[in-house]
């Protein structure tokens, strides 16, 4: 039976991850400090195969006996808890990442690093393939998080080269699903709330920004195929259909038969225009493309938000 740890495992996309191991029949050891996390993600996956560690990765990272896979998950991951986080998420991605990358060392274990598509920044190219180095304002309020995954790329890729770790990266493209917090501050899980209640829906800029929306059953496949895959080249993770925030919005308040309006506020700052994956490599290495399109995996996570407290 394979036995994997999973740091930031009572995350939005990191519980769904221990789920998707423990149906595999892996023996699962989830690590979290419940920064931005919840033990109410994890709850329903006890059983005796699953064990959760409450501890912070920056500090220590030891576990006895054999390991076989390390996902590295553990970061905030919402522009609105990286801002206010601006310290541990630098530190997560440095300190963190060394200690995960220095355990799967010690273990011989397989690595992946969550990485992320704001390594690309504001992107001078579209759609954004990996060869494509990015265009990030490292002294911007968000360089703390898109400077953080950089790193965290340069020393996974070092640990590979100079180590021999078994390392793989994956660029992760927006991801939406049941058990993202309903105030983390992202465009999904704002929007849910404000159509169910009727309240005006907060887009920023004029919402003609494009994102690409991913579900999140499609995420988790493409991050098994690319762990148990010979690769150590990142791969782009994500759905390439591409559309602005202000249609994202009118799907909801179509599919919810909701009453609210759009009201626009400022851009933030550094607020890429334009986002989409080219998945060429994902395809071609991994057999790998989403399955489910935006109106179901809305429609799925929306019915999850109704059985949520919004207050
Ligand atoms: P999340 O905030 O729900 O999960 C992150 C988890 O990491 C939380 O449970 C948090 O408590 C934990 N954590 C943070 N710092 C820690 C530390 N020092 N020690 C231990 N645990 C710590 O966010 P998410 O959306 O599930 O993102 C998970 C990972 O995927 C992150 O690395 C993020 O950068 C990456 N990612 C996510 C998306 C997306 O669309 N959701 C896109 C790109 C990349």
């Amino acid at each position: 039976m394979p036995r994997t740890l999973v740091t930031g495992g009572a995350g939005f996309l990191g519980s769904h991850i221990c789920e998707y191991l423990l149906n595999k029949g892996h023996q699962v050891i989830a690590i979290d400090n419940l920064l931005t996390g919840s033990i109410k993600n994890i709850e329903p996956l006890q059983c005796d195969n699953f064990k959760f560690i409450k501890q912070d990765v920056t500090e220590y990272l030891y576990i006895g006996g054999e390991i076989d896979y390390i996902l590295h998950f553990a970061s905030p991951a919402s522009p609105l808890d990286y801002l206010e986080l601006p310290i541990q998420t630098l530190k997560v991605g440095a300190l963190g990442t060394h200690k995960a990358l220095g355990l799967a060392l010690s273990k011989g274990a397989r690595f992946l690093l969550a990485s992320t598509s704001e390594i690309y920044g504001d992107p001078l190219i579209h759609p954004q393939s990996e060869d494509y180095w990015g265009n990030v304002n490292p002294v911007g309020p968000r360089g703390v998080y898109d400077e953080a995954k950089r790193y965290g790329e340069a020393l996974t890729m070092a640990y590979h080269r100079y180590h021999n770790v078994d390392a793989k990266i994956v660029r992760i493209f927006n991801t939406y699903g049941p058990r993202m917090r309903p105030k983390d501050g992202r465009a999904i899980p704002t929007f849910i709330p404000q159509a169910l209640k009727n309240e005006p829906i907060t887009i920023f800029g004029d919402g003609s920004q494009t994102r690409s929306f991913c579900y999140v059953s499609d995420l988790v496949e493409g991050l098994y195929r690319l762990i148990v895959s010979d690769t150590n080249e990142p791969v782009n993770i994500g759905n390439p259909i591409e559309m602005t925030i202000k249609e994202m919005a009118e799907t909801v308040i179509k599919i919810l038969g909701s009453t609210s309006q759009l009201i626009y506020k400022d851009l933030p700052v550094d607020d890429p225009k334009i986002r989409q994956p080219n998945i060429s490599r994902a395809k071609e290495i991994l057999d790998w493309e989403p399955k489910i399109d935006f109106e179901e995996g809305i429609t799925k996570t929306i019915e999850w938000f109704k059985t949520q407290q919004l207050d």
